[in-house]
């Protein structure tokens, strides 16, 4: 089993995570603008339990997004690392703060019409390079 392995820009939050990841996808929903500062995030599911924060940060602090959902950062340096939903046995990691982005290629997008009008996204994304 490949274990992932990823964390925050200051490295205050750093996780681990040996399971296989589910739905890896593009979301450009306008929360998801807001929180990470970006116009789209990549995002995969995986255990819940499978996470395991073990920075010298701990845990991420949590933020309560919506009724039914809290995203999880840096309360350092503010790095978007991952969300829950409530009630879930999922957690949902970013994509882009694995050590390795390229591990994980997002297969869908979700809310591409909330997305701003210039970003040009591939539908699938360009084979890893060599
Ligand atoms: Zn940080
Ligand atoms: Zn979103």
């Amino acid at each position: 089993m490949a274990e992932y392995t990823g964390g925050c820009l200051c490295g205050n939050i750093r996780y681990r995570i040996a399971a296989r990841p589910a739905r890896p996808h593009f979301c450009s929903c306008r929360m998801c603008q807001r929180w990470s500062g970006a116009p789209i995030v990549a995002w995969a599911d995986f255990p819940r339990e499978s996470a395991v924060f073990d920075g010298p940060g701990g845990n991420p602090a949590f933020f309560r997004s919506s009724k039914a959902s809290r995203r999880g950062h840096c309360p350092t340096c503010g790095g978007a690392i991952c969300a829950v939903d409530d009630g879930s046995d999922k957690i949902c990691m970013t994509v882009a703060t694995l050590d390795d982005p390229d591990a994980i290629v997002p297969k869908a997008r979700s809310h591409p019409d909330s997305a701003p009008s210039w970003l040009k996204v591939e539908a699938v994304p360009p084979a890893r390079r060599a």
